[in-house]
């Protein structure tokens, strides 16, 4: 048993679980059981083992094609009962294909959800299936139905809640595009049902989704509709269980919006609505021009727009402030049109006066001139005066895109703080809580840049969580089952956390040092982690400004291009003295927050406020019990009914839900209730007892089939078996 649980990082194979499979093939040849074969393609497709050479074997396939494999390239299969099983835990081969073909046989079949133990798997349909609603929600909180769902996950947090009084968490992962969101909104859907009570809280916690989503989301070539910030939204019950009030708290909106992406989806909604405030069609907005496709199907911008506004209603945002919230976001938009003029031959530049920046600064409300100057210039000390120096083209092509963000950033931690005062828990109630936790999924793509390495960082962080939990769990079975389960030698992902954060010498520590250092660049800030990680196992040194990390996921290789930059984030105090003289209270707001509370965190960098940022949501998380949601997104073209092996292969890799499987049934991946195992094998018995208990009834059977002493344990209300062995007492079965 001194086995890793966490075995090889990038074998994307629980491998661990097939040990003993070897011995195995000869009985599935024998018995002409099916096998999954790994063709030279990379695909898997089942079929029969005519023979075996040494290492070499002959397959024919299902096609009846044959092809000679290495042994090294099969895996076993399931039998056919085992086909399209609510819990992966219900297969008795747990490896990648069986996995991915179970998910799919499913999905075929619009059955979107299944479990891997504990945790809810969720493929996204990309289309309207009848499974929501009043009438199922029903039934699943009379627990009439109890298969695998989203309100079923819902309703098991809840009822924990109130049994317990103990704080619950409901934490959503994928990649984008994958659904998390959209199943956030079913779980806060169920809550609401379950906790409404006698004034609307719940119908306000609901219009909050809208409200964040119309200003923070964005289109983009992964979803039509993607979230650029994550969310963490703490929904509070009284005695009673009613819902009574809840906090929202954002992060990353910064992080997320990379170029072009201040495409606001909220933006659009505006250009068909506010006249007033100077808008054109979106296509005349550089910042939204840039994403590819300005209409989003079947969106009626108009409608929405009416929509948000009576949202913002709802929670309780005056109309003045709306007005302004929606000037600012009008501001952003006309800040991308601002264009610049060289003006020597040092490619110094000035504004280009125009109605970009004459509306820009109306919105903003300060004076032209001074919005100019704060975009083409910079402040430096010469004794005790300050002189502004000119900057060159892209430095204030940079300057302006860094305004609009902060703008925009601001503008949506204004409407958080705005939110949260409307849906204020009055009195805090302890143990009464529910989570829901959407957050970005761990990604790697062909060009990994800052973005990816901190969005990674943080999944590391919370797979940390995940493991320690399963694991947690796990033991708990064994322990209340009363089996002698020496522990085992349980291997989580801490060594790449510390790989992140180990001071001095961690990732992000030396990331910081570098941004404060003037001469460093992203090549001396590479070639430092080189020197100093050469042995570190985790890391990867590669050619040029590449690195790479071993993730729980796989390899990930992050180009350091920008790095310094982005995790600078200069606070510039143009924007500050700017803002700070608007005749608007919103943005002048926003100024101040950063002066005073916000001082000391805007001088932190990206990286150190993400991970201070995380440490605070762990700690939160950590005083809940978990429940885990994986989205999976089947293809990358948002369609309907279409499933890719290779794309869903690789989330499961990397939401760890091959990693669960591993975890889950390490060690005995069969367990049955004694009455389950008695009912199914008593046969075996030839005289029984009619006295016997199922327990010992379960230890006769054992006994009478003749296992060998380390391939089963019999707890106090299961039977545990090693891999493979509930086949051979299928195969007596079906003799007998
Ligand atoms: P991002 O990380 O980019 O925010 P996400 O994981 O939050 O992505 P969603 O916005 O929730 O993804 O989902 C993307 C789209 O997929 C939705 O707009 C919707 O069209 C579709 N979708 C997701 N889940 C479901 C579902 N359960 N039923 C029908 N359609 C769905
Ligand atoms: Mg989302």
């Amino acid at each position: 048993n001194n086995e890793k649980v966490n075995g090889p990082i990038a074998g994307s194979v629980p491998r661990g679980k097939e040990s003993g499979w070897d011995d195995n093939i000869c009985y599935f040849i024998k018995k002409r059981l099916s096998v999954w074969c790994r063709l030279p393609n990379g695909k898997w497709d089942l079929g029969k083992i005519e023979e075996t050479l040494g290492d070499e074997a002959t397959i024919s396939l299902l096609s009846g094609t044959v092809v000679k494999v290495s042994t090294a390239e099969l895996l076993p299969a399931n039998p056919d009962i085992l086909e399209g099983v609510d819990d992966l835990m219900q297969l008795s081969y747990l490896n990648e294909p069986s996995v991915l073909h179970n998910i799919k046989h499913r999905y075929a079949q619009d059955l979107i959800y299944s479990k891997a133990g504990p945790v809810l798997i969720a493929v996204n349909p990309f289309k309207e299936i009848p499974i929501y609603g009043n009438e199922i929600l029903t039934s699943y909180k009379q627990k009439a139905k109890d298969s695998p769902h989203v309100y079923a996950i819902a309703d098991a947090a809840y009822n924990e809640m109130m049994r317990d009084e103990k704080n619950q968490s409901i934490i959503l992962s994928g990649e984008s595009g994958a659904g998390k969101t959209e199943t956030a909104k079913y779980v806060m859907q169920y809550l609401a049902a379950l906790g409404c009570g006698n004034d609307s809280m719940g119908y306000e916690i609901l219009q909050t989704n809208f409200i964040l989503q119309a200003f923070g989301n964005a289109k983009t070539s992964r979803n039509n509709n993607s979230s650029r910030f994550g969310k963490l939204i703490e929904i509070h019950f009284n005695a009673s269980g009613k819902i009574h009030g809840a906090k929202i708290q954002t992060w990353f909106l910064g992080i997320c919006i990379t170029e072009p992406a201040i495409d606001s989806y909220g933006g659009s909604f505006l250009v068909f609505s506010a006249d007033r405030l100077n808008l054109r069609m979106a296509s005349e907005y550089k910042y939204l021009n840039q994403s590819e496709c300005l209409v989003v199907d079947g969106v009626d911008d108009g409608m929405e727009f009416h929509k948000l506004v009576d949202a913002l209603d709802v929670v309780q945002i005056c109309k003045e402030d709306q007005e302004q919230a929606f000037a600012m976001l009008a501001a952003v938009l006309w800040l991308g049109n601002i264009s610049f003029q060289v003006i020597d031959n040092e490619n110094h530049v000035e504004v280009f006066t125009n109605e970009a920046v004459e509306n820009a600064a109306r919105l903003i409300n300060c004076r032209a001139q001074d919005l100019m100057l704060a975009l083409s210039t910079h402040k430096i000390q010469a004794g005790n005066d300050f002189i502004a120096k000119k900057l060159t083209m892209q430095k204030a092509i940079d300057r302006r895109d860094a305004l609009a963000k902060f703008i925009y950033t601001r503008l949506f931690e204004w409407l958080v703080v705005q939110i949260n005062k409307s849906v204020k828990v009055g009195e805090l109630s302890t143990g009464r809580s529910i989570s829901i936790l959407d957050i970005y999924g761990f990604e790697s793509f062909k060009n990994n840049s800052f973005e990816q390495f901190c969005i990674n960082y943080a999944n590391e962080r919370l797979q940390q969580h995940f493991n320690r939990h399963l694991f947690k769990l796990e033991q708990e079975e064994y322990e209340e089952d009363g089996i002698d389960w020496t522990k085992v030698d349980f291997e989580d992902n801490q060594e790449c956390l510390n790989l992140f954060e180990k001071k001095p010498l961690g990732l992000l520590s030396l990331l910081d040092e570098e941004s404060n250092f003037p001469n460093a660049t992203d090549l001396t800030f590479t070639n430092k982690l080189k020197q100093y990680f050469n042995d570190n196992p985790c890391f990867k040194g590669q050619r040029g400004r590449a690195f790479g990390v071993c993730h729980y996921a796989g390899e990930v290789t992050y180009d350091t291009n920008g790095f310094l930059e982005k995790n600078r984030d200069p606070m510039h105090s143009e924007f500050i003295h700017l803002l700070s003289s608007s005749g608007c209270q919103l943005p002048k707001s926003a100024s101040l927050s950063c002066q005073s509370g916000g001082l000391e965190s805007s001088m932190q960098s990206v990286a150190t406020k993400l991970k201070s940022q995380l440490f605070k949501l762990m700690h939160q998380l950590e005083k809940t019990t978990p429940h885990f949601i994986r989205c999976i997104k089947p293809n990358a073209k948002q369609f309907p009914s279409l499933y890719e092996d290779d794309l869903v292969s690789q989330q499961l890799q990397c939401c760890g839900v091959l990693e669960v499987v591993r975890i889950s049934r390490y060690g005995y991946p069969t367990r049955m209730t004694h009455q389950e195992f008695a009912g199914r094998y008593g046969f075996l018995l030839k005289e029984t007892n009619l006295s016997w208990d199922p327990l010992r009834m379960s230890v006769a059977i054992l006994k009478k089939i003749n296992f060998l002493p380390d391939m089963y344990e019999v707890g106090y209300t299961k039977v545990y078996l090693r891999m493979g062995q509930i086949e051979r007492l299928e195969e007596q079965r079906k003799q007998f």
